[in-house]
């Protein structure tokens, strides 16, 4: 349980007579507060004397805008400051104080300051990383100029006198706290207190609320499970609740539920239908409070999706490379980067792990960025074997009630380890020992919408305002990274073997142009590939096959005509999905069935796919080897990522097909074969960081394999066999094609030999656009000395939910000058006409040139 005490405001009525406390010297009565929505900077308030005593920068309050209710930080309690600020306006009060949660302490609000300059954007935009999202609900509350008055001046101001009792009983209610429609007593009926609410008496404003309402489950009769239906969901939903009896509880709650089963807490929705209709369970709703700032709430907690540690773990024992490397980072007294440049599977966890003991045992907390939210259990599960502390976990998957959960655990004051996803960043852990990005050459740590961050970027920051080292672990660091390590920037350190002699996987190369496919009904397959993956069944061990493509096909062409089908909004091809059986945009939420005749030509009525996506393969593997257990994982199959790791190491699958999802960190070590269908797939893109992609993608899905005893395999098919890229990958080395690629990109001055930003404007063609594209140009054209712009120009996907996409690059040596003109060019186009209808959007080292 972690309460939440809201310092009650003071009866308003009653302030003016209750004597005023004598005035300290220090008394803090202006504030300024930073509010969560795209503003610039933090607004002043007043602060009610009773909620003065021990306020402090980073606090969280809950403020007043406008009608809504906010919660904010506390920015500055500079009085002079303040004042100047308000320049004579007589503030608002703020409403009340969030006690117990996690304060934003100096560097976390330093790193917000930082990061909005840094990326251009407003202050209160980049604030918004750092708070949970905290939904408002709509509320009664007592109108602030009738709280005073009282029955007789309500009859002098015509209040009927039917609704004189209501009258009272109501702002007798809501004296004390603010009340949901829903939660209006019935002896007020609704056009009663409608009608109080045209009289001004009552009114309806926005509040926060820190936690929804929670379903709590309960198992009401014994299961009784015929073999047949073992291992439905609904099955297992049944077992679960029964178990969750022993003790006896009130219940389980449903997001705890769908973690436990690993599944979403929407597709729990329809067995648990079916159990209640059967009654074999019961649900109850347990309405912890919304937050009324009127008084002190309780907030009950779910059990956090964690498990206590079990520690039956014993730690191996370092290799010489692991040992060097970890007391290395040990050594750093005070904010020093590393970058942890290991092959894949050897071991830089174990690294990670030894450094966070030392932190936990220093009494500080730890910070773990990992890329893909798959990784967190494993990741997860690891770190609490070994560890023996609490780990906490942060990312998308979790419901907003857990992430309350976690976030509010985070201002208990013990050591504790957050592992996380980019947003983890900004987690109010005070005291870190140390920050650990995993996989950091991940270009998922680059938000790709709002504030466009770069998480390992910001992680460097962090760690120098917070004082402690960072780790940036990869077996295929970014250029950028390998720049700022020979810079001297980073400290390089590097794990070249895998332990226990665990041998790098071997690579071939297979020449599309001359190998035969295996069949007809296989055309993905080259034959060796296909042999490979018959002899890795034979031995029972597991391969994954990957492809970035998802869905059946690019798209289907007409038959007839030779007509391919395009989306209409985007002008891009329209894949079709074999599942749902629609062409369905990748860009857009277009969908629709196959037509029966061809738009084009309308005689056609025969389609064929053209290009492959993970369906087809899937298909194709299943025609090959049909008792093969295949499983295929990308964003539209069933399967919760979470769950992979289980599936995969208890052995219920043989292939592994998927997209980028599968590539990522696991560790299976029954896996021995690794096949790339199309090697050449990322190459073709518009995008200077396109061959640096593609080998970072074709070495972590290689380091895949072979990671145990077993010797691995890598097939990699592709058209371009002596390609530079390939030849580095196929003898593992990295430092080859790095310095092939550094030397590629010094020759045209791009990073991480310079630095770059990007601007875009979308819009719909049209008169206001072409103005926008003359003004930005103009801007373009008046930059500084020493930066160049291109553009703007039509962007690769050049129309996207059917608005145009310019996209303009700016690019100069060094960085000051670059933010330089971004500046300049922003205070240009804000004066424009259109400024206000379009907006240009600022991405400071862009990853994305699509
Ligand atoms: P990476 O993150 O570098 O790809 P991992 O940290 O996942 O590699 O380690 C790969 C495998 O090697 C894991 O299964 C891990 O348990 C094992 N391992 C790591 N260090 C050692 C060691 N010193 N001795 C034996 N096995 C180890
Ligand atoms: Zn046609
Ligand atoms: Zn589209």
């Amino acid at each position: 349980m972690y309460p939440l005490h809201l310092t009650p405001l003071p009866q308003l009525a009653g302030e003016r007579e209750r004597p005023q406390p004598p005035q300290e010297p220090t008394s803090i009565v202006l504030i300024s507060v930073l509010l969560p929505r795209p503003f610039h900077l933090p607004f002043t308030y007043s602060v009610p004397a009773n909620l003065e005593r021990g306020i402090a920068c980073g606090d969280l309050v809950i403020a007043p805008l406008g009608k809504q209710r906010l919660v904010g930080c506390v920015w500055s309690i500079d009085q002079e400051a303040c004042e100047a600020q308000l320049s004579g306006k007589t503030p608002r009060p703020i409403c009340a104080r969030l006690v117990g949660a996690p304060r934003l302490k100096d560097p976390l609000r330093a790193l917000i300051t930082r990061l909005a300059h840094y990326y251009h954007c407003p202050l209160g935009e980049a604030l918004k990383l750092a708070l949970p999202s905290i939904s408002t609900q709509r509320a009664l509350t007592l109108n602030p100029q009738q709280e005073t008055l009282s029955l007789e001046a309500w009859e002098e101001r015509g209040l009927p006198r039917a609704l004189w009792e209501p009258a009272a009983q109501l702002s007798h209610l809501l004296k004390q706290r603010p009340l949901k429609a829903l939660d209006v007593p019935f002896s007020i009926s609704k056009l009663e207190w409608a009608a109080l609410h045209e009289h001004g008496v009552v009114c309806t404003e926005e509040l926060p609320t820190l936690s929804p309402p929670v379903l709590m489950v309960r198992c009401e009769r014994p299961s009784v499970i015929s073999a047949k239906r073992a291992l439905s969901l609904t099955a297992r939903l049944h077992l679960a609740l029964e178990k969750a009896l022993d003790p006896p509880q009130e219940g389980v709650s449903l997001p705890a539920l769908a973690a436990q089963l690993e599944t979403s807490v929407g597709k729990l929705k329809k067995p648990l239908r079916a159990l209640i209709e059967a009654g074999v369970v019961s649900v109850t709703i347990r309405q912890t409070c919304g937050v009324s700032p009127l008084e002190e709430v309780e907030i009950e907690t779910q059990a956090l999706p964690t498990e206590h540690a079990h520690s039956t773990f014993t730690p191996f024992s370092l290799t010489q490379e692991q040992r060097e490397a970890s007391e290395r980072i040990m050594e750093a007294e005070g904010f020093e980067a590393f970058l942890l440049h290991g092959v894949t599977g050897s071991g830089k966890t174990e690294v990670y792990l030894e450094v966070i003991e030392r932190a936990l045992e220093q009494g500080k907390s730890a910070l773990v960025l990992v890329p893909e939210i798959g990784l967190t259990p494993q990741t997860m599960r690891r770190f609490q074997e070994r560890l023996g502390v609490e780990v906490l976990p942060w990312h998308s998957a979790l419901s907003p009630r857990e992430r309350l959960d976690v976030w509010w655990a985070l201002a208990q004051p013990h050591p504790k380890v957050l592992i996380g996803a980019r947003s983890a960043l900004f987690a109010p852990l005070s005291e870190l020992g140390v920050i650990v990005v995993d996989e950091s050459h991940d270009s998922s740590y680059k938000q790709g919408e709002g504030v466009r961050y770069h998480a390992r970027d910001m992680a460097v920051l962090r760690a120098m305002l917070e004082g402690c080292p960072v780790v940036m672990g990869s077996a295929t660091p970014s250029l950028e990274c390998i720049h700022n390590a020979s810079s001297g920037k980073y400290v390089h350190l590097q794990l070249k073997q895998r332990p226990l002699n665990a041998q790098l996987p071997d690579v071939h190369l297979i020449d599309l142009k001359t190998t035969r496919v295996v069949s007809d009904n296989a055309p993905a397959f080259s034959l060796p590939l296909a042999q490979a993956l018959s002899a890795c069944l034979k031995r029972g061990e597991q391969s994954i096959l990957y492809l970035n493509r998802r869905g059946f096909s690019q798209s289907v062409r007409c038959l007839s005509c030779g007509f391919i089908f395009k989306c209409r909004a985007c002008e891009l091809s329209l894949p079709w999905h074999q599942k749902t059986g629609l062409l369905e945009c990748h860009h857009c939420e277009f969908k629709a069935p196959l037509p029966q005749h061809c738009p084009d030509c309308h005689q056609g009525s025969s389609f064929a796919p053209i290009g492959r996506g993970t369906e087809r393969i899937e298909q194709q593997v299943k025609s090959l080897f049909p008792t093969a257990r295949v499983l295929r994982l990308d964003r539209d199959s069933d399967l919760n990522p979470l769950a992979l790791e289980r599936v995969m190491r208890e052995g219920e699958v043989d292939v592994l097909i998927g997209t980028q999802m599968v590539t990522k960190g696991h560790d299976f070590p029954n896996v021995t074969l690794v096949g790339v269908l199309d090697a050449d797939g990322a190459l073709g893109l518009p995008d200077f960081r396109a061959a640096e992609r593609s080998y970072q993608l074709i070495s972590q899905v290689s380091g895949r394999a072979g990671r145990s005893t077993q010797k691995g395999e890598v097939y990699l098919q592709t058209y371009r066999p002596d390609d530079e890229l390939l030849q580095a990958a196929r003898f593992h080395d990295f430092g080859r094609f790095a310095s092939h690629e550094m030397s590629l990109r010094r020759a045209v001055g791009y990073p991480p030999l310079s630095f770059m930003a990007t601007l875009r404007l979308e819009g719909e063609q049209g008169e206001l656009l072409s103005l926008a594209l003359t003004d930005l140009s103009k801007a373009l054209s008046l930059v500084p000395l020493g930066v160049s712009a291109q553009g703007p120009n039509l962007a690769p996907i050049e129309q996207v939910r059917g608005r145009k996409r310019w996209i303009a690059a700016l690019r100069s040596p060094q960085r000051p000058l670059l933010h330089k003109a971004l500046d300049q060019i922003m205070n240009l186009l804000l004066k424009t006409s259109w400024s206000r209808s379009l907006r240009v959007i600022i991405d400071v080292d862009p990853l994305d040139f699509l």
